[in-house]
């Protein structure tokens, strides 16, 4: 490769690196979110609510919103799903609660469910208020190895029903990939940390810096602990198995990610991205507003087959 490809692309200033990576999806304001609740049909039976994996009462939400009641709705998300904030932003709606929205079959838009919700949890956020937790503990006590989704799911979960929980995470920030993976542009770091305060504010403890099997061995927590979840999905990505792959500058996409999120960014001129998924397109958009000239995803069979889903292809 010759040097001048090799060479890096200028470093951004903060103001610039905020600017490539505003958000891709501007909220609501109040007048368009009771707009939008107003078309909802509120249906009974819900297919938007079947399609959700947490199963979040939508028509719910939706109905508080339109009435004023914030606080009704955001309490509706988080009873269903102590992540809904994260969820609003990132989960992929077309396939899920908006793909479900029966509007869809008499050719309407279907209700813009996500950023409904965005604007209820954007409400809870800008003034929490406490969130119920068990009245009384029942003395067993579970580790969760891994901070993210997972294991903060599972740990509100259990809180609520009275266990003592610990999250053990490697990481010196909670929250895995929400916090280390996501595009920038669509969900931060610190949108990230409000989701692990409010699972702290249940009374969960966190031991972060700290890698269960090396630092801990795991023998020492089946002493201290009843029962051991594992929430480590963020496991490294697939190698290739050819030759060259460890060299300097070939680097995977989710330490790529994770090291521009923590103020590393530092990316080619030109730059391959290997694989047709939605993280080469978190890579393949993140390389090009850092600076990267050409930025080029190789994938082995053809576009209808990527299993990127077509608005990130799009994107
Ligand atoms: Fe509202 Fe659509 Fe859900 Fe019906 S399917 S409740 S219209 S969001």
């Amino acid at each position: 490769m010759p040097e001048a490809t090799k060479s890096p692309a200028p470093a951004l200033t903060e103001e610039e690196f905020a600017r490539r990576f505003a958000e891709i999806n501007p909220p609501f304001t109040p007048q368009e979110a009771v707009v939008e609740a107003s078309r909802c049909l509120f249906c009974f039976d819900a297919p938007c609510t079947i399609a959700c994996p947490t199963h979040i009462d939508v028509p719910r939400f939706i109905k508080k919103i339109f009435s004023g009641n914030l606080r009704g709705s955001a309490s509706t998300i988080l009873d269903a799903n102590i992540l809904g904030l994260s969820c609003s932003r990132v989960c992929p709606v077309d396939v899920l609660c908006q793909g479900g929205c029966v509007m869809l079959r008499y050719n309407k838009q279907p209700i813009q469910i996500s950023r409904l919700q965005r604007f209820a949890m954007d409400a809870f956020y800008s003034r929490p208020w406490p969130l119920p937790v068990a009245t009384s503990e029942n003395g067993k006590q579970i580790a969760c190895i891994g901070a993210g989704p997972s294991s903060l799911s599972c740990a509100a979960e259990l809180r609520r029903l009275g266990y003592g929980v610990t999250l053990f995470d490697r990481q010196s920030m909670p929250g895995g990939l929400n916090t280390y993976g996501v595009a920038e542009y669509k969900f931060r770091p610190k949108d990230s940390l409000k989701e692990t305060e409010l699972v702290r504010s249940l009374g969960v403890q966190f031991r972060l810096g700290e890698e269960i099997g090396t630092a801990t061995p795991v023998e020492r927590l089946e002493e201290q602990f009843h029962t051991i979840y594992i929430g480590i999905n963020l496991g490294p990505t697939q190698p290739l198995y050819i030759p060259g792959e460890n060299l300097e500058g070939v680097i995977d996409a989710l330490s790529f990610i994770a090291h521009y999120k923590t103020g590393h960014a530092a990316v080619g001129r030109t730059v391959l991205v290997v694989g047709g998924g939605n993280t080469a397109i978190d890579a393949a958009t993140a390389a090009k507003r850092l600076g990267a000239e050409r930025v080029a995803i190789l994938y082995r069979r053809g576009e209808q087959e990527m299993p990127a889903f077509r608005y990130e292809f799009e994107l």
